[in-house]
């Protein structure tokens, strides 16, 4: 069977008329941080054309913003000049070169932003943003639209195929929207005709300047998830307005930045929202875009095939495998390095002002500067331990062309990937071990499992190189009465699945703590998995009859089987340390189950009644059945002195090398940056 026929409604083109995107996929718009390189746009022209020649329909970059004042913070990357539209010359024609079309997307951000000289229709504060804004006078109001047009006319004479008006995610167009953020009393406030009237202008304006042969993407907010949010009566008023005037594609938006429910997490369910824009593919003719958490070729079918959406946007997956469209196409569906949805690379970075990258791909924005060169010198190479590090080496220097040989005690690949996956709401890291496991077959890697490899047949195995990616051991703590039989470790629980007690107390709130206590909280509801368990729980009303599809509908969070004790010594808030995009998430999942959580602890021992606390100088009885401890990690590096002192060439990777805030991102890039160097 042909494998177009596999995804035939993916991978079919779709004709605009005066241009065809090659596939149905449309690559949305991420900000990388490459936007504001100092050096110019030519790392984002790399990033782009990789993108294009992996065969992605459209790709639309991150936000520029039309206007000085409308940017993100104070040096944000605009659109505003025909300088400005010059540098972007290199991304156009690198895109085009690949055979790709390319749209920019202008963003104005509004409140939603940390410049100081932020504006908005209404002197209102996003309670995430630090300061108030100014409030546009009309003569302020009318600059802005036709600031966007401006832009789109120099995104055109850029080269670029066409632009996505940014009108969702809680920026300037939403919240002339929303009497949340819209007080006018003015033409642009008041009626909804009046708040709809900044983005109707916008899109109207842009068609008539530009002509009708280039295409003009709407990101509509589908569903705001904040209170005062738009009705869907209100969304689809504005999606047949937009259509009227002339847009050639509208895209899904799912929540405003500020809003309490996570969209794009891991912990969401593949293509959870689909449904909501197949509400809105009734009401329009032009083609409809579905997003978020949408992240295999499959499901992605399924939504077109489905009929929800004419295209679907994927700007992660992307991010994750630039060959993701090629893949599909050529048959390689299990080759394709799937984007997990952790945002600890890419959103992470970008909310922390770091240039993005992606943590199964550390290639993702740096194109031009890791490169995976064929070697002219093969070397007979061994990798120990098959966790994310040594996958990571073992592929890249395989790519390369070296012998490569990789061993694990255990009898699967993944080292602590196969703890991460049986998490609820981690199960897509099932994902990266699979295409670790083809990448290393397709690249002849030589896998040696269940057996814990010895120096000496490391030192006698005639090896060039030895890599020791044998990841950590869990610290061993000095509690009293840490050896008694209610005393279980993380390990234990996950892996060899000993029984655990209606109560517990879990020693350490790092990322592994938080995993435990989400495991033992799980109760009967799938909400990462199942959409109608998902939505649920988080309060939202799929069937749209609901104000911005939260307003009267309560969250209903299925109460934890067990007592849960999560601890920790520091007295900061507990979870500080997660993930700045998700941490918030996991916090409140517990929180809303029901897991007590105890900071500033001292742990003073461990006995056949529980475990025995003190916090704020007051000592306490836990009283649990089991004790778990989750507190860090610690090098496993024995083979290192043996094969040093044997004068054996060897190299630590990942958790071998430094077990202090470690995690597969720092894992894989290492060992992705170590092999290219080979
Ligand atoms: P490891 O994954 O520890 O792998 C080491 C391998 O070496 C093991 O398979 C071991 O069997 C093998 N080995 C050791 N000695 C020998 C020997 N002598 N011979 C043969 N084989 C040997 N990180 C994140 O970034 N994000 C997350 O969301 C995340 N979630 C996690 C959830 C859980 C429950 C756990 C436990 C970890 C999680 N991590 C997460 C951490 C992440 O998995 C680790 O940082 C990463 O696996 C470290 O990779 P590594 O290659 O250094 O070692
Ligand atoms: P961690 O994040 O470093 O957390 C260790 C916890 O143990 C902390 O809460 C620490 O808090 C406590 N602790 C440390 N030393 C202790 C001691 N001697 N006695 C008692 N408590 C002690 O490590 P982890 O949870 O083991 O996770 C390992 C790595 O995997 C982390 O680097 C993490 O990034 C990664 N990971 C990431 C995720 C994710 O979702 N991103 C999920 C799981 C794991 P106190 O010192 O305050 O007590
Ligand atoms: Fe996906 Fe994580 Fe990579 Fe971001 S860092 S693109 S969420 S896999």
């Amino acid at each position: 069977m042909s494998q177009t026929k596999q995804y035939p409604k993916l991978l079919e083109p779709l004709d605009l008329g005066y241009t065809k995107l090659r596939s149905r996929t449309i690559m949305g718009s991420m900000h990388t941080g490459l936007e504001e390189d100092s050096e110019g746009l030519g790392k984002m022209a790399e990033f782009f054309a990789a993108r294009a020649k992996g065969g992605v329909g459209l790709l639309i970059t991150g936000g520029f913003s039309p206007s000085v004042r409308g940017g993100l913070g104070p040096h944000s990357s605009a659109m505003i000049t025909a300088a400005d539209a010059q540098r972007h010359e290199i991304v156009t024609r690198r895109v085009h070169e690949e055979g790709g079309l390319i749209a920019l997307q202008l963003l104005n951000a509004g409140r939603q932003s940390y410049s100081q000289e932020l504006i908005a229709p209404s002197p209102i504060r996003s309670p995430i943003y630090p300061f108030v804004p100014h409030e546009l006078t009309d003569a302020e109001v009318e600059n802005e639209v036709e600031s966007f047009v401006n832009a789109a006319e120099l995104a055109k004479s850029a080269g670029y195929d066409g632009v996505e008006v940014m009108g969702s995610e809680g920026y300037i167009i939403n919240q002339f929207l929303s009497e949340r953020a819209n007080q006018r009393t003015d033409q642009w406030g008041g009626s909804y005709e009046n708040r709809m009237r900044f983005p109707l202008e916008i899109v109207s304006r842009i068609r008539k300047r530009v002509g009708e042969e280039f295409i003009i993407v709407y990101r509509l907010s589908l569903i705001d998830l904040v209170p005062g949010g738009s009705t869907w009566e209100e969304v689809i008023i504005l999606a047949k307005a937009i259509e009227a005037a002339g847009v050639t594609i509208i895209n899904s938006g799912i929540g405003w930045h500020e809003a309490r429910i996570p969209t794009i997490a891991t912990m969401v369910p593949r293509a959870a929202f689909t449904s909501i824009t197949a509400q809105l593919k009734k009401e329009v003719s032009v083609p409809v875009c579905a997003s978020n958490r949408i992240n295999t070729p499959e499901v992605a079918e399924q939504v077109l095939e489905d009929d929800e959406a004419d295209l679907v946007s994927m700007a992660r997956p992307m991010l994750a495998d630039p060959e993701f469209v090629n893949k599909a196409r050529n048959g390689q569906r299990a080759n394709i390095n799937i984007c997990i949805g952790c945002n600890q690379a890419c959103l992470d970075h970008t909310f922390s002002g770091k240039r993005a990258s992606c943590l199964v791909n550390p290639q993702a924005c740096h194109e031009t500067e890791l490169v995976y060169v064929p070697t002219k010198q093969p070397k007979k190479v061994a990798v120990v331990g098959a966790g994310p590090g040594g996958l990571a080496y073992a592929r890249v220097a395989a790519e390369r062309g070296h012998n490569v040989t990789l061993f694990d005690a255990q009898s699967e690949l993944g080292g602590q990937f196969n703890y991460a996956k049986q998490i609820p709401g981690k199960e897509e890291f099932y994902e990266t071990i699979t295409y670790f496991k083809a990448e290393l077959e397709q690249y002849g890697v030589d896998i040696r499992l269940g057996k814990k490899v010895t120096a000496s047949e490391l030192i006698n195995g005639g090896f060039d190189h030895v890599i020791l990616a044998t990841g950590i051991v869990p610290r061993a703590l000095e509690i009293e009465g840490i050896n008694n039989s209610n005393v279980l470790s993380y390990i234990d629980v996950i892996r060899d699945k000993k029984p655990v007690g209606k109560s517990v107390a879990i020693i350490g709130a790092g990322g592994i703590g938080f995993d435990v206590a989400e495991l033992l909280s799980h109760g009967t509801a799938n909400t990462s998995l199942d959409k109608q368990a998902f939505f649920e729980q988080w309060g939202i009303d799929a069937s749209l009859n609901s104000r911005s599809g939260i307003e009267g509908v309560k969250e209903n969070f299925e109460a934890s089987p067990k007592e849960i004790f999560l601890l920790q010594r520091k007295t900061t808030k507990i979870g500080a340390g997660l993930g700045k995009t998700t941490g918030w998430t996991h916090r409140t999942t517990l929180t809303n189950k029901g897991v007590n959580m105890i900071n500033g602890v001292t742990y003073r021992k461990i006995d056949d009644a529980g475990l025995h606390i003190t916090v704020n100088d007051e000592e306490r009885l836990l009283a649990v059945d089991n004790v778990i401890i989750c507190a860090g990690q610690e090098s496993l590096k024995e083979l290192q002195a043996p094969l040093k002192a044997a004068n054996v060439s060897v190299q630590l990777v990942g958790g071998a090398d430094l077990a202090v805030e470690l995690d597969a991102k720092r894992a894989i890039d290492q060992g992705s940056r170590l092999a290219a160097e080979l």
